[in-house]
């Protein structure tokens, strides 16, 4: 049986998931997780929802960020505002032991200003609707430069809500030397090519069943 130490995360990252109460990691964690630590590479996770998709990606995000370095390294699109603050909770708890670790989540129907000033004070991962984040990188309150990670995450619903425009318009301002990692339930044909457009060579994981 796995554990999450075994997969390579740090004492601090498996002492902050061991306090939640995960014990076992889920399938798409077990084989996501290695490969996010250590890869270079784009990447694509299929997985049912509920199977534990944030940890998937979050984990590793968090052991890759350098609380040293003063700027945004990883950004995580979202397709709502509740499922924006549910990530950043999640990854809040996951960074526990990490004090130095800075997220925020920024969202549409919520003042901009202290989001602005949320930016301001220093982020390492940003949580975001796309049409709210296009709006800061608009008012130029965004600083891409050092960023290293793009997570889609619940990629078939960002595009089902109709923020296509919004995320061509962010990914095609975001650094291109970038890790795109892109996370959803299904891979219908619009998902398809955000990573034909996006992303180079995706290692593509897909865990139990799928519907298109
Ligand atoms: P998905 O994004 O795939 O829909 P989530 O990441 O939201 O799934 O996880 C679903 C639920 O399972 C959440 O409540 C989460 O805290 C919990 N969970 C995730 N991974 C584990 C685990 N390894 N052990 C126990 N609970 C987990
Ligand atoms: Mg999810």
């Amino acid at each position: 049986m796995s554990t999450f130490e075994s997969l390579g995360l740090s004492q601090q990252i498996t002492e902050a998931v061991g306090a939640i109460g995960f014990e076992t990691p889920t399938a798409i964690q077990q084989q996501a997780i290695p490969h996010l630590l250590s890869g270079e590479e784009d990447f694509i996770g299929l997985a049912q929802t509920g199977t534990g998709k944030t940890a998937a990606f979050g984990l590793p995000l968090i052991q890759r960020t350098d609380t040293m370095l003063p700027f945004i390294q990883s950004l995580v699109l979202a397709p709502t505002r509740e499922l924006c603050l549910q990530i950043c909770r999640e990854l809040e708890s996951f960074a526990s032991n990490q004090p130095g670790l800075k997220l925020l989540a920024v969202y549409g129907g919520a003042d901009i200003v202290r989001q602005m000033k949320g930016l301001e004070r220093g982020v390492h991962i940003l949580v975001a609707t796309p049409g709210r984040l296009r709006d800061l990188m608009r008012r130029g309150k965004v600083d891409f430069a050092h960023l290293q990670h793009v997570v889609l995450d619940e990629a078939d619903e960002m595009l089902n809500m109709g923020f296509k425009e919004e995320i061509d318009d962010i990914l095609q301002s975001v650094p291109e030397n970038r890790r795109t990692w892109l996370f959803s339930a299904t891979m219908p044909k619009e998902v398809r090519r955000i990573s034909e457009d996006y992303m180079e060579n995706p290692f593509e994981l897909s865990v139990g069943q799928q519907n298109t």
